[in-house]
């Protein structure tokens, strides 16, 4: 028998076509990408999966790391500790702003690359590659398999990351970094290239819609009490300079990519996944914004919507 949910699905991924955009080409290597390329996958927090397209097709998840690496700062340092490194305000910024507190340097919010690569730096370990090791294996245990570096893209994003590279330089020099910038680079930049598929966003979105624990391996990773955390700056800043429109139109937490992946969280009951490499003019993936305002407005899943 057919499945109401998978109809749904397929008859809008049909309606809402390609829309315009344009793939980002700022990383040599995501420039490559066929702009055509499609996946939507939805995950419910029992840990049904239910997808449309390419789902198992891999990309750099991108700024999509951002919650996830924010969620582990938060889960190694506490709320306090990473506050005074790093605000919650929507910066009304692009991504890539170089946007700092005047006087203490503080980020505007985790969602933005300075918040970002400050939250990479909270993440504990010994060393680079114990640190990293255990962001990867976080991520990896959102995700419900293990997950490995797009080495391409790292390498290509790591030569050209002369902006992100003054960034991190900036956060030392008003000491919210505390140790070597160039060490905190190198992981922001290889958490970005984290080999993902649509399905392993919709579980990681499904994982923080469940209360920090993974819909299928039952595992509790994020304490519930700062599953809050991370959804209150993704509802408030993880679209960035689009986050108004976002939260107007869709009303859910959410998080998008330069590499063309959305995902949204509604709390209690699903995590959703977009991945469509043409951005609109804020970075976000213009076909995924489509099926999410869509989608929000069939199933009433904006979290301010009264019956
Ligand atoms: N790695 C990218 C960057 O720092 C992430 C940006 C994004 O996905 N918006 O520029």
């Amino acid at each position: 028998m057919r499945n109401p949910v998978q109809d749904y699905l397929e008859q809008i991924v049909e309606q809402c076509g390609a829309a315009g955009g344009e793939v980002a080409a700022y990383i040599p290597e995501l420039a490559a990408a066929d702009p055509d390329r499609f996946a939507l996958c939805l995950a419910t927090v029992d840990g049904q999966v239910y997808e449309v397209g390419q789902a198992e097709h891999r990309f750099s998840i991108q700024s999509i790391s951002k919650p996830f690496t924010y969620a582990l700062g938060l889960h190694d340092q506490g709320v306090e500790t990473v506050a005074r490194k790093v605000d919650v305000e929507p910066s009304g910024d692009a991504f890539n702003e170089i946007s700092l507190a005047p006087g203490s340097g503080r980020p505007k919010n985790p969602m933005i690359n300075a918040g970002a690569i400050t939250a990479t730096s909270l993440v504990a370990g010994d060393d680079e590659d114990d640190r990293f090791g255990r962001a990867l294996d976080w991520f990896g245990a959102f995700a419900g398999r293990e997950l490995e570096v797009d080495e391409g893209v790292y390498g290509s994003e790591l030569a050209t990351a002369h902006r992100n590279r003054a960034i991190a330089h900036m956060l030392r020099e008003f000491e919210i970094l505390e140790d070597d910038p160039e060490e905190v680079l190198r992981r922001y930049v290889r958490q970005c290239s984290i080999a993902v598929d649509t399905r392993d966003l919709a579980l990681m979105a499904a994982t923080l819609a469940n209360g920090g624990r993974q819909p299928r391996t039952g595992r509790q990773l994020l304490e519930a009490h700062l599953v809050e955390h991370v959804l209150s700056v993704m509802t408030t800043c993880g679209m960035y300079d689009a986050a108004g429109d976002w939260v107007s139109a869709v009303g859910m937490p959410a998080k998008s990519g330069v590499s063309g992946g959305i995902i949204g969280v509604l709390p209690g009951q699903v995590g959703v996944a977009v991945f469509s490499p043409r951005l609109d003019a804020h970075g976000n993936s213009a076909r995924g914004v489509a099926l999410f305002e869509r989608m929000s407005r069939d199933m009433e899943m904006h979290l301010m919507h009264v019956s």
